[in-house]
């Protein structure tokens, strides 16, 4: 089995509503992301260690330094209990950060108050907020538009930029918080939403997304089920052309190569 690219995102999961999470028709363990020396994993849904355990090359939990939770949500927040235990042999090793938004780590939230003590440090997510770790910054791109505090990132180092836009429904700014992003991920859980009834987007809130930041990359994940029966695979192939950009629908353990372009073409 080839080793992993020295940067990259491993898709441990795909799935992006709560039928194809309980169903699991896609796996829902998050983003396992390797970018300027730093292993973050982000938005741990439910199977997300087994995943990472069942990964080939295998990832191991005790190499993560950063769990980041966008929100709340049990597809975003389920395994992060047991991910710390992992990561800090069953809390006897404190270390690694867990950022996260305050009304996960302070009010009712899949995480456990006793777990919190596992971590090196919990530290609540602020809108325009940065945190270094190394030589990577996890910037906070915006809140979004979705129930309880929800956060969408840049993760910046060693000279690559990537967006991941998490769950919203669309508003106006949203394009322009993620502007410098080269590479893109968005959680596109809708085939349709008539008047951005509900608090996601759907696959044409994304491509005017795209449009609007034109990245090197877009990757749609995330899916829900009537955008699974849409075949995404499909859309992106339409989205791909009349854009003239790659974009790219996720599969459960696809791994990006997301190192920065001169070092891709070097
Ligand atoms: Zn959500």
């Amino acid at each position: 089995m080839p080793p992993y690219p020295p940067e990259f995102v491993k898709f441990l999961g795909t799935a992006g509503s709560r039928f194809v999470v309980s169903k699991q028709l896609r796996a829902s363990g998050g983003l396992w992301v390797r970018l300027a020396g730093q292993t973050v994993w982000v938005d741990p849904g439910p199977g997300a260690l087994v995943k990472a355990y069942g990964s080939r090359p295998r990832l191991d939990p005790e190499t993560v330094d950063v769990v980041l939770v966008s929100h709340k949500h049990i597809d975003h927040a389920n395994d992060v209990n047991v991910i710390i235990e992992a990561m800090t042999h069953g809390g006897h090793r404190p270390r690694g950060t867990l950022l996260a938004p305050r009304d996960a780590l302070y009010e009712d939230s899949p995480i456990c108050e006793y777990i919190l003590s596992y971590i090196g440090q919990a530290q609540p997510l602020e809108d325009n907020g940065a945190y270094s770790f190394g030589d990577l910054t996890v910037r906070v791109a915006a809140r979004h538009d979705h129930p309880g505090e929800t956060y969408g990132f840049l993760l910046e180092g060693g000279g690559a930029r990537l967006g991941l836009l998490t769950d919203t429904r669309y508003f106006e700014s949203l394009a322009e918080h993620y502007a410098s992003a080269e590479v893109l991920i968005i959680n596109c859980v809708l085939e349709e939403n008539p008047d951005h009834r509900i608090y996601h987007l759907d696959w044409r809130d994304a491509e005017n997304i795209i449009a609007a930041i034109r990245p090197r990359q877009a990757v749609l994940t995330h899916f829900g089920m009537r955008l699974l029966q849409a075949k995404p695979w499909e859309i992106v192939e339409g989205m791909s052309q009349r854009l003239g950009l790659e974009v790219l629908a996720a599969r459960d353990g696809m791994a990006l190569e997301v190192g920065p372009a001169t070092a891709r073409e070097g």
